[in-house]
């Protein structure tokens, strides 16, 4: 059994029904306990170093897993303007993988992207019923992660890094989605028998994934706060539930506008009653430029944090988190 790998959130729909299992990369890379040796193997492949350290992470990790990928299927629209480059780097490296280049329509056109998932379709011999077949599969495990996501906003027993490696790791199901879900029936279990704690402020994280090892556990640890929302990683979880696999991927919003990911932010500040928003930014990274309209338009406080290279947060960052959250704690006494 060999991998199909990607790049960013892809429909896994089309992997699950061929005897391959889907491993998203970004995982792999920043779950390993040495992420840097990746980064130094994609700069001393060509990377620039001014390059964002994800990608260079990306062609890193295939230092591991060439053996076992067969294909990688790469976001060229909706997700990261380097990615070209990086298929670039792949076919040079790697001639022997497959790539697979998919697209989620900027004006968000339903036959545009009924075409892409065709192509995926085609490439792997799943018709789109079948493909719909594993979406009802996925969406009764889907439901059952909104649960678990809103019992642990009422309860907020666990910590934000169980919750947020939990989202982000629904992009590929850690490679098998029933395991995946007696984990889920575990922790749902647990919460449901736990005290529910109520004297933290709660605040959400946006933006990309952190490459900070050790933010969420610095802010929950440190302060009276609890981190109890996670915007692009709930996003990753496809928690939409829409009817169809075309509507499915034109709900989710981290590959189109701002303005919609800007909306469903406010709206989850109003439902889960958070008092501030951390926005990260990652170095090098196109995404930085929405960081103004996000500060702008967001109805809470907002900390922009950055990060560049993967491991525990620098003296700096951490005085900017003390002074932002020594001055909410105060704005909420
Ligand atoms: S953080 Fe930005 S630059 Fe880096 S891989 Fe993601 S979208 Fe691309």
């Amino acid at each position: 059994m060999t991998s199909i790998a990607f790049t960013t959130t892809i429909p896994q729909e089309y992997i699950w029904p061929t005897s391959h299992v889907p491993l998203d990369l970004n995982n792999y890379f920043i779950t390993n306990p040495d992420p840097m040796k990746f980064i130094d193997s994609g700069e001393r492949k060509g990377m620039p170093r001014n390059t964002c350290s994800w990608i260079k992470g990306l062609l890193g990790v295939l230092d591991d897993l060439a053996e076992r990928i067969s294909v990688i299927i790469a976001v060229t629209e909706g997700d990261c303007s380097n990615n070209h480059a990086l298929i670039n780097m792949y076919q040079y490296y790697y001639p022997h993988i497959d790539i697979i280049r998919f697209s989620y329509p900027s004006d968000k056109n339903p036959e545009k992207l009924k075409m892409e998932l065709d192509k995926l379709g085609s490439y792997f011999g799943v018709s789109y019923d079948k493909a719909m077949h594993t979406k009802k599969i996925l969406d009764q495990l889907r439901s059952k992660i909104n649960k678990f996501d809103l019992l642990q906003n009422e309860k907020n027993t666990l910590s934000a890094k169980t919750v947020q490696q939990l989202l982000v790791s629904t992009t590929d199901f850690n490679g098998d989605y029933n395991l995946f879900n007696s984990q889920v029936d575990a922790h749902i279990q647990k919460l449901q028998g736990q005290q529910a704690i109520t004297d933290k402020i709660k605040i959400g994280y946006t933006g990309v994934p952190t490459i900070y090892n050790d933010l969420f556990d610095y802010v929950e640890n440190t302060f009276p706060i609890k981190v109890a929302y996670f915007e692009v990683e709930q996003d990753f979880s496809m928690h939409w539930l829409k009817h169809d696999l075309i509507q499915q991927y034109l709900a989710f919003q981290y590959p189109y506008d701002l303005f919609n990911r800007i909306q469903t932010i406010n709206m989850e500040i109003e439902r889960r009653s958070l008092k501030a928003i951390i926005h990260y930014v990652q170095s090098f990274c196109h995404r930085q430029i929405d960081a103004a309209l996000i500060q702008k338009l967001i109805k809470v406080p907002v900390l922009l944090l950055e990060g560049d290279t993967p491991g525990p947060l620098d003296m700096r960052t951490k005085i900017r988190i003390e002074s932002f959250m020594e001055r909410l704690q105060d704005e909420n006494r």
